[in-house]
């Protein structure tokens, strides 16, 4: 094992221990039954599942455990001016009868940070909010877990390809539930299936990005785009509610709907913003499902965005950063992180770096 991961081992065992004293010493009517094992070959079993990424400790106050991603590689794609602060909104899929997709075990070579993607909207054609209400992997308003993220903008806004590819299909699902888990539930769609040689191994890897709801599409199965091209138009066709673009990536089989991963991952953040991204586990390192997150500003603790963890495994976590929430869209500073789990509040600080990703991890008991 590499240091990182003896540094990671011993801050959890420490937090272990600190997490019994407060429980013990504070508020044992707070006691929280578990039946998660928590003996140290359980959190090493599960850490082993952790990538090796570097660690900074920020601070050992309160029950927390932190990493942070440090810089290895600088995104390389446009830069884009950050939009104005917008009023929160939603427009999520409504609950459809669905049949729920346990997600394939597989580990991908992806070992580091992918902001390959740019964003699908040019910065003069409209909002460009993202939808933090109906976040990735959420189950937000009881609605089915959320497979993409949501962007809206105008009936008819061009949406742009996020890279270079191939059109790997352009039409309508109104037949046949081909993509997604019925028929008629992205309405008219386009998959573009994209190539990249890994920063690290060279290696080529093959994904692909979906646009759900459209109104129309501008591209036809097999050419080839360059990334900013229209390729359709904003609508709201198919299982939606109100106009938007429902953008997803895919690793592995295009048509799999459970084959999908964090959008926020991999479009590249505003000049000057970042991404959070964490896990919040038991102590046996499981993963917590439905969580409620915020995220507050250090002093005056105003809550700037909320969101939910994964619902269980019915969405994949990415591949390098195996997280189970993502807030996209900070701008670069210091946040306090509140998981708030059965009527407690666990609430640790952190630095949000621009065209990052920076990692927490929340144990809670
Ligand atoms: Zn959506």
């Amino acid at each position: 094992m590499s240091k990182q991961i003896y540094l990671l081992v011993g801050l959890l065992l420490g937090l272990l221990s600190a997490c019994q004293f407060w429980s013990e010493t504070q508020s044992p009517s707070d006691e929280v039954i578990s039946n998660h094992a928590n003996t140290p070959e359980a959190i090493l079993a599960a850490l082993e599942v952790l990538p090796e990424v570097s660690t900074q400790i920020i601070s050992e106050e309160e029950n927390l455990s932190s990493l942070q991603l440090l810089p290895s590689w600088t995104p390389n794609g446009p830069t884009v001016t950050p939009f104005p602060t917008s009023t929160p909104y939603n427009t999520p899929e409504p609950s459809p009868t669905l049949r729920l997709m346990p997600t394939a075990d597989i580990t991908y070579d992806l070992q580091s940070e992918h902001f390959w993607l740019a964003r699908p909207f040019l910065n003069n054609s409209g909002i460009q909010t993202s939808v933090n209400a109906y976040a990735y992997g959420t189950t937000t308003f009881g609605y089915q877990p959320h497979h993409g993220v949501d962007i809206e903008n105008p009936i008819g806004t061009n949406v742009r390809a996020v890279a270079h590819g191939r059109v790997f299909y352009a039409g309508d699902d109104l037949n046949d539930a081909i993509f997604g888990p019925q028929a008629n539930f992205y309405g008219n769609l386009v998959v573009i299936e994209h190539e990249v040689e890994l920063p690290d191994s060279g290696k080529p890897f093959t994904f692909y990005t979906l646009y759900g709801h459209l109104s129309q599409f501008f591209v036809r199965e097999g050419m080839e785009v360059e990334q900013f091209d229209e390729i359709g138009a904003v609508g709201q066709e198919g299982v939606a509610i109100g106009p938007h673009l429902h953008l997803e990536v895919r690793i592995g089989d295009p048509y799999d709907y459970g084959a999908t991963y964090n959008p926020n991952l991999w479009l590249q953040p505003y000049l000057g913003f970042g991404v959070l991204a964490g896990r919040v586990l038991y102590r046996d390192g499981g993963y917590v499902p439905d969580v409620e997150i915020e995220v507050r500003t250090p002093n005056s603790g105003r809550v700037l965005k909320t969101t939910l963890t994964y619902h269980y495994d019915l969405v994949n976590k990415d591949p390098y950063f195996l997280e189970n929430f993502v807030v996209p869209d900070l701008q670069a500073g210091n946040y306090e992180v509140v998981v708030k789990y059965q009527g407690r509040a666990y609430t640790q600080p952190v630095e949000i770096l621009p065209g990052r990703v920076t990692m927490v991890n929340q144990v809670v008991n």
